[in-house]
């Protein structure tokens, strides 16, 4: 019998890799080749013009009219040599991905013809027509439109015939209706905030840039095989499905050799993103099968967060060509490492300055535990909050589970730091500073090697880990965008920054020396932010109950930790930096309910038609084929014999039996409690509805599934299995 499953499986094995052609140029001379970068403003902008942009992109000054007008043309002449017909403003609504509208540089000429024209005013500003995008309620379909409104901080680039034109998306009464319009408002809060902090250390500095490099996990599926399983195609993950009996325990996978066809387009998606200025530079394999990872260079964060939604789209893309499906999913099989996609995160000045590296001279050192130290601190008022900006419905699989961070947010920070911070923390303050001459005050920080950035002992379980010159936040999902972390961090870590000046600054005028002062808040702060602090193994069940002690959010429900969006604390720390209004967090808190609930309603739809299209057809098939057999076993042999015979089918028989049964009457109960769950109105009640009910049905169904996998003819099974999915050659 060849099924379907048959033929994909022979199919993929067959598959040879692609002939990726490779540039003649090296990298570094075909990077970039489709970002209108600084080098080409400058070859097809006028001087005055090139002047005002970079202005506009360094200070974030405003554009007039008339320069917006020659960018455009500029834009667009280069654009056009590339072969772009049309341009697009590329957003980020508050779904996954990006959107966009296409439009061809065309206009009539007035004489019956066409001619190519971009303006400023279309460069600028658009009027997407985007009532449908999830706003919360802020802009319904009869109210004001929105506009997306170009960011200059982020450089345009084509892709195929499409100049694509980065902008924030926002409501008319200017709300935010997507990512990217927070976030630079909490990069601004941040920059503001740590400009004035470093002002402590070093008068100079004008401007703190907050970096982030990213590092992104995917699956690799075979296309065909992929297309074969409804629940990958329709959901991203493997409703049902028993584990392999090889799988991720002999750790072969992990840095192991890459294969063929994976190499190949891996080679071909470098190629690309280079070429679109996405500074590529790791690529391996991960820790289970047919899972991989790639990571850039660290960036300015904006433009961080734009490359990664970039490069998932291409790598979407990319693994079409070549036979592949990227899975971006943060779970897609049980039992099986999940992805995520850690963000390196740190922040820089100006003036060359790594703010969260240790330094040479002590007083270097204090500025770089001023800011490790309020990280923390921010990190510990606002841990709730982290955890609901990395929350999904789809991270909360990777979450908890045991070989991901559990659901609450420490930070480890490696013996060296910690021995710092409890020295800092238990001497006597003469013993940290004391009256030396004429060169005034003398610091007593112990010295941090340098040598930390690459020996610090990593502890591959904590959420949010400092690695020698950065944090790490690893909790965030493969499939998200890093923004919204962002956001989050950046907001939280400027209000702490401005509370510390603001106590410094107090001691100061009251007569205290600038680094004593500095140093009491300091060690003020140490004692505060305890709590976040954890080296030990975060996977263990004792950390929950140690860290629910601690006072730490332990909360495991999404649609519930999706609440400390709208805490007090979190609240006024948006709106105090001004990054989003309380109207905004409720409207993108709606978002986020009504997202939840959707994405479990499908799953709950899928399963409902496997079970009903796939499982129980087959299994009752290779019952009946039992039955028969028994049957003809009573009809050959003595009674005595025959019974002896088919006790083992019986056996099956009976079990099958049990199995269908319960997997069908709990998809009736399946539909009745999403009926029920779907008469609430209350977006919030809804989605917790769906996480407490319905949710845990579908693993109820599931073990039912996945043991009847176990059970039934092999040649019979219509569903690819996880040792077919998981293994390319
Ligand atoms: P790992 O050992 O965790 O895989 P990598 O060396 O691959 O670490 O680096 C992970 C990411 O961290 C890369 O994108 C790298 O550019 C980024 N990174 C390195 N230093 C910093 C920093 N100071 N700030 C932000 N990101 C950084
Ligand atoms: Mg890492």
């Amino acid at each position: 019998m060849t099924t379907l499953r048959f033929n994909v499986i022979e199919k993929a094995f067959q598959t040879k890799p692609l002939d990726v052609p490779v540039p003649k140029e090296r990298p570094s001379e075909y990077f970039g080749k489709y970002v209108f970068n600084r080098e080409k403003m400058f070859r097809y902008l006028p001087a005055n013009v090139f002047a005002r942009l970079a202005d506009a992109m360094d200070h974030g000054a405003a554009l007039d009219r008339d320069v917006a007008d020659q960018v455009a043309e500029g834009m667009k002449r280069w654009a056009m040599e590339l072969g772009a017909t049309h341009y697009t403003h590329w957003f980020q609504p508050l779904t996954e991905g990006t959107a966009e509208k296409h439009d061809a540089f065309v206009e009539h000429d007035g004489k019956g013809g066409m001619v190519e024209e971009f303006s400023g005013k279309l460069l600028v500003q658009q009027e997407p027509d985007a009532s449908s995008f999830p706003n919360g309620g802020i802009r319904n379909t009869f109210e004001a439109r929105g506009y997306s409104a170009w960011d200059p901080s982020s450089p345009v680039f084509v892709v195929g015939d499409t100049l694509c034109i980065p902008t924030v998306f926002i409501a008319y009464t200017g709300e935010s209706l997507d990512y990217k319009a927070p976030l630079l408002k909490a990069l601004r809060a941040v920059d503001r905030a740590a400009t004035d902090v470093c002002h402590y250390f070093n008068p100079e500095v004008k401007k703190v840039v907050s970096y982030l490099g990213w590092e992104q996990e995917y699956f690799l599926v075979d296309e065909g095989i992929f297309a074969a399983r409804p629940d990958l195609l329709l959901t991203g993950r493997t409703l049902m499905g028993h584990e392999a009996s090889k799988n991720q325990q002999l750790e072969d996978h992990y840095f192991g050799a890459i294969p063929a066809r994976v190499a190949a387009f891996m080679k071909d998606l470098e190629i690309q993103a280079l070429e679109l200025g996405i500074p590529l530079k790791t690529r391996h394999n991960e820790v289970a099968p047919n899972q991989f990872e790639l990571a850039p260079i660290f960036e300015e964060c904006n433009l961080a967060v734009d490359h990664n939604m970039l490069i998932m789209s291409l790598m979407r893309k990319v693994a079409r060509t070549h036979g592949f499906r990227v899975l971006l999913h943060e779970k897609p099989f049980k039992g099986i490492n999940g992805s995520g996609k850690h963000n390196n995160w740190s922040l820089g000045t100006d003036t060359g300055i790594l703010l969260m590296a240790p330094g040479k001279t002590e007083e270097e050192n204090l500025r770089f535990i001023t800011f490790v130290v309020n990280t923390l601190m921010a990190v510990h008022r606002h841990n709730g909050l982290l955890k609901a900006s990395i929350m999904s419905a789809t991270n909360a699989h990777r979450l908890g589970a045991n070989e991901a961070p559990p659901a609450i947010i420490s930070s480890f920070l490696g013996t060296q730091l910690s021995r710092v911070l409890d020295h800092l923390e238990n001497a006597e303050p003469e013993e940290l500073l004391s009256l030396s001459g004429k060169h005034g005050l003398k610091l007593d920080i112990p010295q941090i090697p340098e040598l930390m950035i690459d020996n610090t002992d990593r502890n591959r379980t904590s959420p949010f880990a400092f690695t020698g010159n950065r944090f790490e936040f690893r909790a965030v999902g493969s499939e998200a965008n890093c923004a919204s972390a962002m956001i989050a961090l950046n907001a939280a870590v400027a209000e702490q920054l401005v509370d510390f000046k603001r106590e410094v600054d107090a001691l100061i005028q009251a007569g205290e020396p600038k680094l004593s002062a500095i140093l009491q808040v300091v060690r003020r702060c140490i004692k505060a932010c305890k709590p976040i602090r954890f080296d030990g193994n975060g996977y263990s069940e004792e950390w929950k109950a140690e860290a629910a002690r601690r006072g730490l959010d332990c909360e495991t429900s999404v649609p519930v930790i999706f609440d400390n969006y709208l805490s007090d604390d979190s609240v006024r720390m948006f709106e105090s930096t001004g990054v989003m209004s309380r109207k905004e967090l409720e409207a993108r808190n709606e978002v986020k309910w009504e997202t939840y609930t959707k994405k479990i309603q499908i799953e709950a739809r899928v399963l409902g038609d496997l079970v009903m299209n796939h499982i129980v057809p087959v299994a009752t098939e290779y019952q009946t084929r039992l039955i028969d057999n028994v049957y003809k076993l009573k009809a050959l042999f003595p009674a005595e014999k025959a019974e002896k015979l088919s006790a083992q089918n019986l056996a099956i028989i009976d079990k099958i039996a049990e199995h269908t049964t319960y997997i069908k009457e709990h998809v009736d109960s399946l539909v009745e409690a999403r009926k029920v769950a779907n008469k609430i109105a209350n977006e919030r009640e809804k989605a917790v509805a769906y996480h407490d009910t319905i949710a845990p049905m579908l693993e109820q169904i599931r073990y039912h599934i996945d043991k009847l996998e176990l059970m039934v003819d092999d040649q019979m099974w219509t569903l690819p299995k996880y040792r077919e999915l998981l293994f390319i050659r």
